[in-house]
C-alpha cells in the first residue's frame, strides 16, 4: 500500500456493508479516494428487504461483540439514529435449551451496562408467552434494542459520503476484476478499466457469482433465502423476539403491525429471484398465534422475500480473496444478521484497510470513536 501518497480504493456493492465501509474510509482519511460501485439499483438487495432488528445478543462471541459495539455507536449518535430511523423496543431472545448464557450477559454488560439480563423462560408467561412452563433455561432480555431502516441508513451515509469529495458513487455493476503485477487490482467501472490499490467486494448474496465470474474460488459463501410477512394486529403485540424453540422471530412495526418469519433452510437460492414459500409464512403465523394467546393477527400487509450471504464463521468482516499479495477482499458473510453488526464491522474493516498507513481518527457522526 502506498505509504504517503493517495490510496485508490474501489468498494463494490452499495448495500449496507459496502456503503458503510466506503463512508468510513471516506471520512477517515484525507488520502483515500473511494469509488463505490453500487450495482443494479432496481434489484431488491438484503438491505432494502431487511427487518432491521438490532440488539447486542448473539450466540457467537465475536458477532456479539460487534453487535454490542454497533449498538453503543447507534445509541451514542443522534445523527445515526435519525439516519437509521431507529425505534427502540425491548428484545427477548429465547434459546432452544438451557445452555450457559452468563458469559454473554457479562460481555454485553461491559459495553451496555444494565441493558441485558437473564430471565427464567417460565417467567415469559408474564410477557404473554404460553407453553414455556417446562422450559429449563433462560431468555435474554435487552432493554436497549430496537430496529432500524437499513435502507435509510444506507442512503444517508451515501449522501453524506458523496458530499465529501473523497467518495464517488458509480451505478451499475462492476465489470472484469483482475489482479495487477504490483499487488493492486484492476476493475472495469463505468465501462473502462481503472487501477486500484485495494478492492473490496461487498456484494452480499451475489459475492459467489462475482468471484466465479472472475475466476476466483467461491467456496466460503452460501446463500440462504430469508422471508417474512407483516400483519395487521389487534392492540396487543409481543416485544421484538426470537423464539428458537418454535423457530419464529418477530417484531412490532412502526405502523402498528407485526413482522413474523421463520428460518427458511432454503440454500443456494438465486438472489435475483428469491423464492416465496407460502407455507413458511402461514406456519410462522400459526405458531406465533399459539405462542401468544393475546395476539390477534389480521390481514397480511406485505410479504418479503430476499436472500443473504452466509459464511461458516458468521462474521461480517474482511476476507482476502486469494493471497496476501493482491489487495482484493470480500466484506460480507454476516449470516443473515449484518445490520446488527454493520456499524462496528465497517469500522473494524476500515481500520484494518488503513492499517499501517496513515495515522487516522475514525469518527462516527458527531464524535470520535475511541
Ligand atoms: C429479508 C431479510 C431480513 C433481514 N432481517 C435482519 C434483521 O432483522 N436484523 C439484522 O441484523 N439483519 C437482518 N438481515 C440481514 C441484513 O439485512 C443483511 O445481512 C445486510 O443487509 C447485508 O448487507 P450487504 O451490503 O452485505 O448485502 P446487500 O444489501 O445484499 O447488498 C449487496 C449489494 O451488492 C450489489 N452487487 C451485487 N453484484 C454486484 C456487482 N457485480 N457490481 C456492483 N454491485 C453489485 C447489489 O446490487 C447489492 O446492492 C435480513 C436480511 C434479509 C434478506
Amino acid at each position: 500500500m502506498p505509504g504517503n501518497g493517495q490510496v485508490r480504493a474501489c468498494i463494490v456493492g452499495g448495500g449496507l456493508a459496502g456503503s458503510l465501509l466506503a463512508w468510513r474510509l471516506a471520512t477517515a482519511s484525507r488520502s483515500w479516494r473511494i469509488d463505490l460501485v453500487t450495482g443494479h439499483h432496481s434489484r431488491a438487495d438484503a438491505t432494502a428487504a431487511s427487518g432491521g432488528a438490532v440488539r447486542a445478543f448473539e450466540a457467537h462471541p465475536e458477532q456479539r461483540r460487534l453487535a454490542a459495539m454497533s449498538m453503543v455507536e447507534l445509541l451514542g449518535s443522534r445523527t445515526l439514529r435519525l439516519w437509521a430511523d431507529f425505534r427502540r423496543v425491548e428484545s427477548v431472545y429465547l434459546p432452544d435449551g438451557a445452555g450457559p448464557l452468563d458469559d454473554a450477559i457479562a460481555d454485553i454488560d461491559q459495553l451496555l451496562p444494565g441493558s441485558a439480563s437473564l430471565v427464567p423462560a417460565v417467567e415469559l408467561a408474564k410477557l404473554g408467552w404460553t407453553g414455556v412452563d417446562d422450559h429449563p433455561g433462560f431468555a435474554v432480555m435487552e432493554r436497549r434494542a430496537g430496529y432500524v431502516s437499513p435502507d435509510r441508513l444506507r442512503n444517508s451515509v451515501l449522501a453524506d459520503g458523496e458530499v465529501r469529495s473523497r467518495m464517488s458513487v458509480h451505478t451499475g455493476p462492476v465489470g472484469r476484476i483482475e489482479p495487477r503485477p504490483d499487488g493492486g487490482v484492476r476493475c472495469v467501472v463505468d465501462g473502462r478499466p481503472r487501477d486500484y490499490d485495494v478492492v473490496v467486494l461487498a456484494t452480499g448474496a451475489w459475492t459467489g457469482a462475482v468471484l466465479r465470474n472472475n475466476g476466483y474460488p467461491d467456496t466460503d459463501f452460501r446463500v440462504q433465502s430469508i422471508q417474512y410477512s407483516v400483519y395487521r394486529t389487534g392492540s396487543w403485540r409481543p416485544p421484538m423476539f426470537v423464539d428458537e424453540r418454535i423457530g419464529v422471530f418477530g417484531r412490532p412495526t412502526t405502523d402498528g403491525g407485526l413482522l413474523l418469519g421463520r428460518p427458511t433452510g432454503l440454500w443456494s437460492v438465486d438472489p435475483d429471484v428469491p423464492p416465496t414459500t407460502p407455507h413458511l409464512h402461514d406456519s410462522a403465523a400459526t405458531l406465533a398465534t399459539a405462542r401468544f394467546p393475546r395476539l390477534r393477527l389480521g390481514g397480511v400487509v406485505r410479504r418479503v422475500s430476499s436472500a443473504d450471504c452466509y459464511a461458516d464463521a458468521p462474521i461480517l468482516g474482511l476476507r482476502p480473496v486469494t493471497d496476501q499479495q493482491h489487495r482484493l477482499f470480500t466484506f460480507t458473510g454476516g449470516s443473515g444478521g449484518s445490520v446488527k453488526t454493520a456499524l462496528a464491522a465497517s469500522h473494524r474493516a476500515a481500520v484494518q484497510l488503513i492499517g499501517s498507513g496513515q495515522p487516522t481518527e475514525l469518527v462516527t457522526v458527531g464524535r470520535r470513536i475511541g
